[in-house]
């Protein structure tokens, strides 16, 4: 069955379609700039990206140049639409409702939208990707795959903040987590890589792109994990702040004559790997930047990795314990010396880098010496593959 995965955003529409028995990606792109003016790109496996101006007023009509490339007779990579089997949606913010992804109906779509309040910027924008599909494809099974399930096992120990009880029971104020779609994903692969039972393992999942969160997962569950209630806590990413003392918040909006809004935008867009460099939220630029002698760069990069080392602690910690110790996404799966930096401190837990085979970009590999008490691994993350497996298991 061939899957068209759907990832939504406000302005923006990531695809790509995935022949769930092959596992292949037949053709993927991005539609852009929606509802300003509108950028579609596609590209079937194997060949060159194309780049058109469409004019997207709304995501129905991107979702429908979509569909169009896929389906067109000379660059498209099936016949008709009728070779779609199914949509796989991704959604971030599942709340407590959704422990695990779920078909599309009325009642679970009403149910998303209930969860809203606690993603405000990106749920409503998943849903128009979900109507724009329902509306151009009505008779095709759709599924929501949320950032949020697969950390729903975590203990209350581990989701309740130290507020008071009341802001959990008015208004659901606690850790949820996200990337959830790839903690899973990679956990999963590393206890096939290690070769020991998934149930019967103790995993830290660093995955490190420009957004960043760990996970502890224990036994096949997360049983916790670094972002919150929203994306915001935990480390230090490309532009977010992660943890922080929140009374900063007052301080520094005193003294800036800030308001909240104001101060939220800082905290979001304007802190981290960005905001202490003053150069770039990218690992890449910070890199350049540093080996040119750059000091705030390279203090960047060291606070990003001595979070990191200070989380894994944490999660070792609250395991008892770790099997193995993993990195994925952007900087994750490429940044080689961020690795090392992290793994040097983890001697202490028995684990020793192999820093020759530290050496590799993108690929799937043990990076530990053979002797090493913890694995150390590469498993270069797929949300989308997680995403159409997901869709399968329910449309089957
Ligand atoms: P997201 O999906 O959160 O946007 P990604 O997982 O794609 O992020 O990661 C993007 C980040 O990966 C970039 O900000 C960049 O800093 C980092 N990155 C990618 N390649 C490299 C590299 N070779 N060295 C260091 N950092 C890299």
């Amino acid at each position: 069955m061939n899957i068209l995965v759907i990832n939504c955003g406000s302005s923006s529409l990531k695809y790509q379609l995935i022949n769930s028995e092959t596992e292949d990606v037949l053709a993927k792109g991005l539609c852009e700039r929606i509802g300003i003016d509108g950028i579609l790109t596609y590209q079937p496996a194997g060949k060159d990206k194309e780049k058109s101006e469409k004019a997207m007023p709304t995501h129905t009509e991107a979702i429908k140049f979509v569909l169009e490339a896929l389906t067109n007779e000379k660059t498209g990579v099936i016949k008709s639409l009728a070779e779609v089997g199914a949509v796989g949606h991704r959604i971030v913010h599942g709340g407590e409702k959704f422990t695990a992804s779920t078909v599309l109906t009325a009642e679970t779509i009403k149910a998303i939208e209930e969860c809203s309040d606690l993603a405000p910027l990106h749920n409503p924008a998943n849903l128009i990707g979900v109507r724009a599909c329902q509306e151009l494809m009505p008779n095709v099974p759709m599924v929501a795959v949320f950032d949020t399930a697969f950390h729903q096992t975590m203990p209350k120990t581990a989701y309740l903040y130290g507020l008071p009880y009341e802001y959990y029971e008015n208004y659901k104020v606690r850790r949820y987590g996200f990337h959830g779609t790839s903690h899973s994903f990679v956990s999963k692969r590393t206890a096939e890589i290690i070769g020991k039972p998934y149930e019967d393992c103790k995993i830290i999942v660093c995955h490190l792109g420009n957004g960043a969160s760990l996970s502890a997962v224990m036994n096949g569950k997360s049983v916790d994990t670094s972002m919150g209630l929203t994306p915001l806590e935990g480390l230090v990413m490309g532009t977010r702040s992660g943890d922080i003392d929140p009374a900063i918040i007052e301080f520094v909006a005193k003294k800036e004559g800030k308001t909240l809004d104001e101060m939220m935008t800082v905290l979001n867009k304007k802190s981290g790997l960005l905001g202490i460099s003053c150069v770039s939220s990218d690992g890449r630029d910070l890199e350049d930047a540093a080996a040119k002698g750059d000091e705030k760069a390279q203090a960047a990069l060291d606070i990003f990795a001595y979070r990191v080392v200070k989380y894994i602690g944490a999660y070792a910690a609250a395991m008892n314990g770790v099997d193995a110790i993993v990195f994925t996404a952007g900087i994750g799966e490429n940044d080689i010396s961020c690795r090392s930096k992290v793994c040097k401190n983890l001697t202490y837990l028995g684990a020793e880098i192999d820093e020759e085979l530290n050496k590799c970009r993108g690929v799937e590999r043990i990076i530990s010496t053979p002797e090493s008490k913890v694995k150390l691994l590469v498993v270069p993350t797929n949300e989308e593959l997680a995403i159409a497996r997901e869709t399968l298991a329910l449309v089957k």
